[in-house]
């Protein structure tokens, strides 16, 4: 039905929609407007476009992707990323510069977990 393929098909931000940061399982979505603004700097220095591989999680997502319990995903303060056409090392560069107070760097499947958790920064490598 036409209706529910619309549902967060609502642009949040130049360069994103609410959709792209909704649970797969149940379109369920939660969106801190501190992760939304620093993505939203990051797609303006990296001038490409960045692709939300995970946002929100419901729980039951969460258990099925084999996320830990405490994952910032079931808050609305997470995202994993993805981008074409440049370097995971630019890109991790780039996410510094703008201070996700987390950052998750995965070379080998090359994509970046960042968060704005409220406590003190966390780094790490998967
Ligand atoms: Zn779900
Ligand atoms: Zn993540």
């Amino acid at each position: 039905m036409k209706m529910l393929n619309e549902i967060n098909d609502i642009v949040i931000a130049p360069h994103f929609k609410l959709s792209e940061f909704a649970c797969p399982c149940c379109q369920q979505v939660m969106l801190h407007p501190l992760l939304l603004e620093k993505l939203n700097k990051l797609r303006e220095m990296v001038i490409r476009p960045i692709f939300i591989s995970s946002g929100y999680r419901c729980p039951k997502y969460n258990l099925k992707v084999g996320g830990i319990k405490t994952s910032y995903h079931l808050l609305g303060l997470a995202a994993d990323i993805r981008v074409e056409g440049i370097s995971i090392f630019d890109l991790l560069e780039y996410a510094e510069s703008i201070e996700f107070p987390g950052i998750g760097f995965y070379e080998k499947k090359n994509f970046l977990h960042l968060d704005v958790r409220p406590t003190k920064h966390a780094r790490w490598r998967g």
